[in-house]
């Protein structure tokens, strides 16, 4: 036993009896055991005694004036206060009916007098001995009630923290565990938390989520989570995380929803990024009508000078990739400064846009676009296509603008608009460059002009010198 409960086991001993010298002795050695002992000589002044400080024992004998030991012993174990006090009464009484009723009334052990000291003392320290064990043992349990209390306001602390956070959080927050069959197989999930934000969005209230499944009991017409079940499975069987944009048709509204496992569930935050959505495809859409705008030239509708440029270093990439052929036409309007003289300026541009889609309707690969190159002068990039191929084209524009029939009377080779056609092709490599594309097709347009317009002239480019 330890040192703590040694000190405890020194006790305050009450001896009640109204001719103490039959407990001179008993009382004597008590107190060379270190026990402190107080006696009195009856009832009332035993009562008096116990209301100052509370002994550890009374030794309380049957027969004493004004109060009797029965009635004290009964008044002890009807208080509150008292009644843990143990009693042993030590009496000359010694029928079987005083026994009983002495235990009946509460006391722990019953002595009859005369008795033998030491087997009283061994009685008391039995009885003390329990006593000590019995308050060691509420102290202890005070003690664990009381760091109970302590964690538990922690718990509540921190609980109220939680709330507060959850409450004052503008996203949707939620946890949920996983609903499992009996071969282990997730099959729902059933919600545990939801901050107002995520019940709202539901349609529900705290109290009516409660213990529902997320996917069973919830109405299945437009269900905000609709499609995401297998995701969520993702998430608690192979940990994964889940930050993604979903669309919930029935509101129009966006969410980004973010889920994470969190023990045999997982926990999810979700915002409404609807106004956020909106902004970004209004955003993407002008972008790419800027995109288109900066691409097109205004009067004629077709790829301009600048897409040319990215078009062909682009396509010179990929034909020197795949070591294909790369074709370009170049075309140029014939007296076109004449046709302007003649009929006005407005109506050159409504040519240059009659010419323009001209062009376009014999261009028809996907690959293949017409641009504006500049003034009256119009390209054609032709990628994956060879010399002859081109040489069509070019044929097939010249003839289509011509059948446009627009009247050029001051044009010296023909009573309508025609276009001069330079063309080249080239299987582009490291070596070479598209600038020398460029060159070959000017080189042949300006010989197209040069025999006399109305006409196509295909170049090959000179090999580059090694
Ligand atoms: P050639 O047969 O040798 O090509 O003679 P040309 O008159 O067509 O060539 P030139 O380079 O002498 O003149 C080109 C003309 O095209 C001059 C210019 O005013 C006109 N032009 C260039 N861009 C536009 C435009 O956007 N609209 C109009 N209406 N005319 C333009
Ligand atoms: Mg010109
Ligand atoms: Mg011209």
């Amino acid at each position: 036993m330890n040192k703590e409960y040694y000190e405890q086991a020194k006790a305050n001993i009450l001896i009640v009896d109204d001719s103490p010298e039959n407990l001179r002795l008993l009382s004597s050695l008590l107190v060379k055991q270190g026990h402190r002992v107080n006696c009195v000589a009856d009832g009332e002044m035993a009562l008096h005694a116990i209301r100052g400080k509370l002994p550890d024992l009374i030794i309380l004998d049957v027969l004493i004036p004004i109060i009797d030991g029965y009635k004290v012993c009964q008044i002890l174990k009807a208080n509150e206060k008292t009644r843990h006090i143990p009693v042993i009464f030590f009496s000359s009484l010694d029928s079987e009916s005083d026994k009983v009723q002495a235990f009946q009334l509460g006391a722990v052990d019953y002595v009859t007098k005369p008795f033998f000291v030491e087997e009283a003392i061994v009685r008391i320290n039995a009885q003390l001995d329990v006593g000590q064990r019995e308050k060691l043992w509420q102290k202890k349990l005070q003690e664990q009630i009381r760091e109970r209390k302590s964690v538990e306001q922690e718990l509540n602390q921190s609980r109220a923290l939680l709330a507060g956070v959850l409450n004052s959080s503008l996203d949707g927050v939620a946890a949920f565990e996983a609903v499992r069959d009996r071969w282990g197989k997730i099959v729902d999930f059933r919600w545990l938390i939801a901050n107002p934000v995520a019940t709202m969005t539901v349609g529900e209230t705290t109290e009516s989520l409660e213990g529902k499944l997320l996917f069973e009991q919830l109405d299945l017409t437009g269900h905000l989570f609709e499609g995401l079940f297998d995701l969520f499975v993702q998430v608690v069987e192979n940990c994964i995380v889940i930050s993604k944009e979903h669309y919930y048709s029935l509101d129009q509204a966006w969410f980004h929803i973010v889920a994470v496992k969190l023990g045999d569930g997982f926990a999810m935050t979700f915002r409404d990024i609807s106004e956020h959505k909106q902004m970004e495809i209004t955003l993407k859409e002008v972008n790419e009508e800027l995109q288109r705008q900066a691409n097109i030239d205004s009067l004629t509708q077709i790829a301009n000078r600048r897409r040319f440029d990215e078009y062909l270093a682009q396509e010179w990439s990929r034909c020197t990739r795949e070591q294909e052929h790369l074709s370009l036409i170049l075309c140029d309007v014939d007296y076109f400064k004449l046709y302007n003289d003649a009929y006005g300026h407005q109506a050159g541009d409504r040519c240059l846009y009659e010419v323009a889609q001209a062009m376009s309707l014999i261009v028809k690969r996907p690959a293949d676009v017409v641009f504006r190159y500049g003034g009256e002068e119009f390209a054609v990039i032709l990628p994956f296509t060879k010399g002859e191929g081109a040489l069509q084209v070019a044929q097939e524009i010249r003839e289509e603008v011509l059948e446009l029939q627009i009247p050029h009377d001051l044009s010296q080779v023909n009573d309508h608009i025609t276009l001069s056609l330079g063309v080249s092709s080239i299987v582009p490599n490291l070596s070479s460059n598209f600038e020398s594309l460029i060159e070959t097709a000017d080189r042949a347009l300006y010989e197209a002009k040069a025999l006399g317009r109305d006409r196509v002239i295909y170049k090959a480019l000179e090999r580059p010198l090694i």
